[in-house]
């Protein structure tokens, strides 16, 4: 075995492998794709090991955190491309979509009941840790959890990191053998169609399905409508649309990368692949791979500080501190300092409505809030002062901090990730220091929405961003 597999995979549960089952399962969570997938190569591996086929399995069910059609519509777009994929990579892939709340929850149940075993991803944040936690504690079979989502295998992290200048040296001596390629192969053993059609499943032709099949799809599901799918000017879902991005930034943008992330208005200056690095549409190391390749070697760099470092820190926080998406994650000095300020007097007080409509005093924010709506992300830069504005808004720090992960889990095509959770934190002084001592903000760094003006067009962002001026 691959000495990285043996890292990231991890025994859920303490029940046998089946050897007289009929198949390996790979249950799809969090890592849409087949390449550099660890799950499925793991479970590719056993697949051959025990002499069985492999069937790989991806569901969508409208009881995820914040189901809308915004996410549906992504999984679904991305789902078609997979299905249309799959059978010249040599791989059986099925998709089913629960459409209501009420319908049979069980498939992934029964398909593990002719399972040797289940190899699933294992991925800390949008509830899918506790589903998988639950699932293996009555799975009839053994369930491994395989994580893909670094570049470097978070195992190699035992305790929660205090911050990116303590990650960052161990991180640079493993990279190098963490992004040597390895090749990706199908299963030896065929899943049978007869097999296939012996399992007691509704599988939707999501490989057939076009446009408007999808968009009613979508429609029947018992999700949130209000949040619409993003124009596919902003983020077209898939590999395909993964790769072209990652290509052009790479002949462009990356070379200036240092000064064009910095300005919120220049739409390509950063490389803009989160959504699908969030939904493991495409691999960090993929990316990795193609921006230290095409360099400079300091904008590269820079890059990869970003993509390694900081959102694997963020993921260690996840996977090693349970209270990640509460204040109880925060260091104890900003414990102290929020005790010292909790009662002082706030500039405004927002209802949760009045933040989401973007209906704020201040038109930056409110454009950020726009932003957000219409493409799914907000700008790196924005995204600071967006988060940081909010605790000088609510009577609690802790109402700030939960109208935040709702704002973005709900309206950001790349949220509900560890990348949310450790940026969001990072606006009360997760992975900060100490600052001089200011009402409200207390020690945490303090953020000033009047004097991005003077350090970048502000205005030009706000102009391209307020609804009446409509979407760029
Ligand atoms: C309040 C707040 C909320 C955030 N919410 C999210 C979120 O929901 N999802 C998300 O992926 N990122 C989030 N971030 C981090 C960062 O803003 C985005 O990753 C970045 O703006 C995505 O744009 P990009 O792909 O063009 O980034 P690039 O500059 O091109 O960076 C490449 C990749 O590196 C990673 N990255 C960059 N910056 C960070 C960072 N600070 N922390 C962790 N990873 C990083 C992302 O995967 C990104 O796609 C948040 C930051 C803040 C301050």
């Amino acid at each position: 075995m691959h000495a990285q597999l043996a890292l990231r995979a991890e025994r859920c549960n303490e029940v046998r492998l089946q050897p007289e089952g009929e198949y390996v399962l790979y249950w799809m969570q969090s890592t849409h794709r087949f390449e550099e997938n660890w799950a499925l190569r793991f479970a590719v591996l056993e697949a051959d090991r025990l002499n069985r086929p492999l069937l790989i399995h991806q569901g969508l069910d409208p009881t995820y955190p914040h189901a809308n059609d915004r996410i549906h519509s992504f999984v679904l777009e991305n789902a078609r491309a997979l299905a249309r994929r799959a059978e010249s990579l040599g791989y059986t892939y099925q998709f089913v979509v629960r459409c209501r709340r009420d319908d049979d929850r069980r498939v992934v149940d029964r398909l593990a009941a002719r399972a040797c075993l289940v190899v699933t991803d294992r991925f800390p944040t949008c509830g899918i840790a506790e589903r998988t936690a639950r699932f293996a504690a009555r799975a009839p079979c053994r369930v491994v959890a395989v994580e893909s989502y670094t570049v470097v295998p978070a195992a190699h992290f035992g305790k929660s990191e205090f911050a990116a200048r303590t990650i960052r040296p161990k991180l640079a001596k493993l990279i190098e053998g963490a992004l040597e390629p390895v090749e990706d192969r199908a299963p030896r053993r065929a899943f049978a169609d007869s097999l296939a059609s012996g399992l007691d499943v509704e599988r939707l032709a999501i490989g057939a399905c076009d446009d408007a099949a999808i968009a009613h799809e979508v429609a029947r599901c018992e999700i949130d409508h209000a949040v619409p799918p993003v124009a596919r000017t902003y983020f077209t879902s898939g590999l395909d649309a993964a790769r072209a991005r990652l290509h052009h930034f790479c002949a462009g943008a990356l070379v200036d990368y240092e000064q064009r992330r910095s300005d919120p208005t220049d739409a390509e200056g950063s490389s803009r692949l989160s959504p699908y690095l969030h939904f493991g549409q495409i691999s960090a190391a993929e990316v990795a791979r193609a921006v230290r390749d095409a360099g400079p070697a300091a904008s590269a760099e820079k890059y990869l500080d970003q993509l390694i470092t900081w959102r694997e820190l963020a993921f260690n926080f996840c996977v090693r501190d349970a209270r990640h998406a509460q204040l109880r994650g925060l260091p104890d000095w900003v414990h102290r300092t929020m005790e010292q300020h909790k009662d002082d007097p706030r500039e405004a007080h927002y209802t949760l409505r009045e933040l989401e409509e973007g209906r704020t005093h201040d038109a930056l924010w409110n454009a950020a809030q726009h932003e957000l709506r219409t493409t799914g992300v907000i700008h790196n830069v924005v995204r600071m002062l967006w988060g940081k504005s909010v605790m000088q808004w609510t009577n609690r720090y802790k109402t700030a901090l939960d109208h935040l992960l709702l704002l973005n889990d709900k309206w950001a095509l790349d949220g509900r990730d560890p990348a949310s959770v450790g940026g969001i934190q990072w606006c009360f002084g997760k992975f900060d220091r100490p600052w001089f001592n200011k009402p409200v903000w207390g020690t945490m760094r303090p953020m000033s929405l009047a004097r991005a003006y003077d350090k970048w067009d502000a205005a030009g962002y706000v102009r391209q961003w307020t609804p009446e001026n409509g979407p760029r």
